[in-house]
């Protein structure tokens, strides 16, 4: 069901007592809101902040997953091991993942196929490179991103994706998509899910943009109608920051 989510990827940021400290924070300063708020701390920190948010609003996401149920895949975590820890959410494809471990269209796919089958929320990440979109590729980029790692799924499968868009160039650089980049991309997001499955599927998606949000600039880019929220990295390290963000959902 579509509606406005706030995420903070939180990426290999914060140890423990750092990660207890931001979360302290979050849940004294959380406004009330009708945006859903997570939060994606590291791995290692996860079991601990699902703990802390037990009875909180905010939903705690794994960063990654593997698609294998168990065995020799030495460094990886499987969807058991997220649901046993009551992680239901996942963030799968982020640029990071494509660009410095190699995840390929193909393999992502699978990642997302096996989180949906272990009845997962996946926030499915995507987007242009700098190139590309110098190159007036960006529509193309994103359509072949969206067709390989997604469009394979049925119909029902749409309910539990959450699509976050990031143009690569906007991540971490301080760059920010317009907001009418922002919304121009998002609709040809929806217009191409229609022609892939219908409008209702492509009306009920939530689809977040990524990409230097931060409080200056977040109302303006969530006010596109388009744009259900956003996918927050540096930001979301800083509670004052990330609560503002949450505020101007
Ligand atoms: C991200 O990594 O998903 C992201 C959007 O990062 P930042 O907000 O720092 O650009």
């Amino acid at each position: 069901m579509r509606s406005k989510i706030v995420a903070g990827n939180w990426k290999m940021n914060k140890n423990l007592s750092e990660t207890q400290v931001l979360l302290e924070e979050l849940s004294e300063k959380l406004p009330s809101t009708e945006a859903e708020v997570i939060v994606a701390p590291t791995f290692v920190n996860l079991a601990d902040t699902a703990r802390m948010l037990k009875s909180s609003k905010i939903k705690v996401a794994a960063q990654n997953m593997h698609f294998a149920e168990s065995g020799a895949y030495t460094g990886e975590i499987s969807a058991d091991m997220l649901l046993n820890i009551n992680v239901e959410l996942v963030i799968i494809g982020h640029s990071e993942r494509r660009a410095y471990f190699g995840e390929t269209d193909e393999f992502l796919s699978k990642k997302v196929k096996a989180a949906l089958a272990n009845n997962m929320r996946v926030i499915f990440c995507f987007g242009e490179e700098l190139e590309e979109r110098k190159a007036g590729n960006h529509f193309k980029v994103v359509e072949s991103q969206l067709k390989n790692g997604l469009f394979d799924l049925p119909a029902e499968a749409w309910q539990h994706l959450v699509l976050a868009y990031e143009p690569v160039w906007a991540i971490g650089t301080g760059e920010t998509a317009s907001p009418e980049q922002a919304q121009e991309m998002h609709a040809f997001i929806r217009k191409t899910i229609t022609e892939a499955y219908d409008a209702s599927i492509a009306d009920e998606v939530s689809i977040l943009y990524g990409g230097s949000v931060k409080p200056s600039n977040a109302r303006e880019i969530f006010s596109k109608p388009d744009v259900d929220g956003g996918l927050i990295g540096g930001a979301a390290l800083v509670a004052d920051d990330f609560i503002d963000i949450i505020r101007a959902s």
